[in-house]
């Protein structure tokens, strides 16, 4: 919070003669425009009330994205098959194999994930099938919710996608660990993909107040500074 007497103008023009904050992407924001539930875009967080400036689009389940979102936006199978080949191409590097030809990836709105999933805060989910009695190997259905920027996007299907190489491999985490992991592979895409949107990403999740993904990040973050090797981090002995 900074409080400025000066001629500056945030994005209600009005001057900022008032209490407000910086938030990321450089906006500023009059504390005001907070109290009064102030509109972010879905995907990246940036600023979108149009009543402080700034436009946006509001797709069918009422979700409110910023233009460049809006404009960036995984929503369609090809753009979701493209953001798999480019995941599946940084694990290769990492050296983590998935089972290709056993995953399926399925885009679905708000109004799926509440009805169908049951889950308000759908971003992303995995789901096992175990055919177990007729010895076939498992298959995974990854859901994860329309609309996310590209870039946003392939961190979160990192994330789904090592939940994936976890059941593969059979290895056993509580869950702190588990999403602690998965979120470590997100950071690690948002790094390599080396842009504003993934730094904001990053940024965030290393202030995350979440008990289970930004705690199980930083535990995670801290375990690897310790061995410089991804390649014996993500072997059973290590994680465990
Ligand atoms: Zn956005
Ligand atoms: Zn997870």
């Amino acid at each position: 919070m900074t409080t400025v007497r000066n001629s500056i103008r945030n994005s209600c023009k009005q001057p900022l003669d008032e209490e407000y904050y910086y938030i990321d992407y450089g906006q500023r924001c009059h504390i005001v425009h907070d109290r009064n539930g102030i509109r972010h875009c879905f995907s990246c967080g940036r600023l979108i009330d149009p009543n402080i400036g700034g436009s946006s689009v509001v797709c069918s389940d009422g979700r409110e994205f910023c233009t460049i979102c809006s404009e960036n936006g995984v929503n369609t199978k090809e753009m979701g098959a493209k953001a798999l080949d480019t995941v599946y191409g940084l694990f290769d590097i990492a050296g983590i194999t998935c089972p290709r030809n056993r995953i399926s990836l399925e885009l679905n709105n708000m109004f799926y994930a509440e009805q169908v999933l049951k889950d308000k805060k759908f971003y992303g989910l995995t789901t096992t099938t175990i055919y177990a009695m007729r010895n076939k190997p498992n298959t995974y259905l990854i859901n994860i919710i329309t609309g996310l920027h590209y870039e946003v996007f392939l961190g979160v299907l990192g994330h789904e996608l090592m939940h994936v190489y976890i059941k593969e491999n059979n290895i056993q985490l509580k869950k702190i660990d588990e999403e602690g992991l998965c979120e470590l592979v997100c950071y690690y895409i948002y790094e390599a993909r080396n842009s504003k949107v993934c730094d904001v990403k990053i940024k965030n999740m290393i202030e995350s107040s979440d008990p289970i993904y930004g705690e199980g990040f930083r535990i995670m973050k801290k375990r690897i500074n310790g061995l410089n090797s991804w390649n014996s981090f993500i072997s059973q002995g290590t994680i465990q």
